[in-house]
C-alpha cells in the first residue's frame, strides 16, 4: 500500500559538474525501476542535477531552506528560489541542521509550514541522540520532535510529508540500528501520527529509516512493517552502492 521510497542525501558533496555526471549515470541505471527515488544535492549543484535527471522520475529535493521567503538574509536561500529552479521537495530538521546549526523544532516547524505553503514535499527528519536513547528517552524526544514539527499542519496537508526516522547515533557511524529498533520506532512515530491526525493519515504516512543504511542491511530494514524506505546519506555518493539500495534485492 505505502510506495517504497529511497532518499539519497549528499550533504556537503558533489560539485555541480560531478552530480550531474552521477545523476545522469543513476537516472539511466533506474530505468524501468518502479521504486520512488529522490536525491538531495547541495544548492549549488541543483541545477546542473535537475538538468541531467530531465524525463526520469528522479526527484530532486533541497537539503535545507530559509524560513522567510525573500529578504535581508545574506546566504540563505529562499524556498520560493528554489520553486522557481524546478524543486519540488525539500529536506528539513535534518540532525546535522539540529546539532551544527542550533535547529530548534519550531524553527522546523516553521520552515515546515512555509515550504507547505509554497507547495513543496517535505522530508521530515527526526531522531534521538545516543545519550536521549541510553536516559530512556526515545518516545519522549520523538513526541517533540513529530508534535512540535507538524503544529499547524492539517490532514490534508500531511500528503505532503514523509518523515524520516534517524538515530543520531547511526548517522554516518558505520552502526545501524537493528532493524527491529527501527520498526519499534517507526510504529511509535505512526502511533503517535494517528493520534494528532487519523489512522488513515498514519497508515499512509511513508516513514524512511536513516543512518547508515547500505546495500547489505536495507533489505532486512525494508523487510518491516513500519519501515517504508529509507535516507541515505554516505552510500548515495556513488551509484555502486546507491543502486542495490534502490532496488534493495
Ligand atoms: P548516513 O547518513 O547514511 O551516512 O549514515 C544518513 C543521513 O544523515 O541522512
Amino acid at each position: 500500500m505505502r510506495k517504497p521510497y529511497i532518499a539519497g542525501n549528499w550533504k556537503m558533496n558533489m560539485t555541480p559538474s560531478a552530480g550531474a555526471a552521477f545523476a545522469k549515470e543513476l537516472a539511466k541505471a533506474l530505468e524501468g525501476v518502479d521504486t520512488k527515488v529522490m536525491i538531495a544535492p547541495p544548492f549549488v549543484t541543483i541545477p546542473a542535477v535537475l538538468e541531467a535527471v530531465k524525463g526520469s522520475n528522479i526527484i530532486v529535493a533541497a537539503q535545507n531552506m530559509n524560513d522567510h521567503l525573500s529578504g535581508a538574509y545574506t546566504g540563505e536561500v529562499s524556498p520560493a528560489m528554489l520553486k522557481d529552479l524546478g524543486v519540488t521537495n525539500v529536506i528539513l530538521g535534518h540532525s546535522e541542521r539540529r546539532a551544527i546549526y542550533g535547529e530548534t523544532d519550531e524553527f522546523i516547524n516553521k520552515k515546515v509550514l512555509l515550504a507547505l505553503s509554497e507547495s513543496m514535499d517535505i522530508d521530515l527528519c527526526v531522531g534521538e541522540t545516543l545519550e536521549e536513547r541510553e536516559a530512556g528517552k526515545l518516545e519522549e524526544v520523538l513526541t517533540r520532535q513529530v508534535s512540535v514539527g507538524l503544529s499547524g499542519v492539517s490532514a490534508e496537508q500531511m500528503s505532503h510529508i514523509t518523515i524520516a526516522y534517524e538515530p543520531v547515533w547511526a548517522i554516518g557511524t558505520g552502526k545501524t540500528a537493528t532493524p527491529e529498533d527501527a520498526d519499534d520506532a517507526h510504529a511509535f512515530i505512526r502511533s503517535l501520527v494517528e493520534k494528532l491526525y487519523t489512522k488513515g493519515v498514519a497508515e499512509e504516512l511513508i516513514i524512511q529509516y536513516g543512518g547508515s543504511v547500505k546495500a547489505s542491511n536495507v533489505k532486512s530494514l525494508m523487510s518491516k512493517k513500519h519501515i517504508d524506505g529509507a535516507l541515505v546519506g554516505g552510500a548515495s555518493l556513488s551509484v555502486e552502492q546507491f543502486l542495490p539500495i534502490v532496488t534493495f534485492d
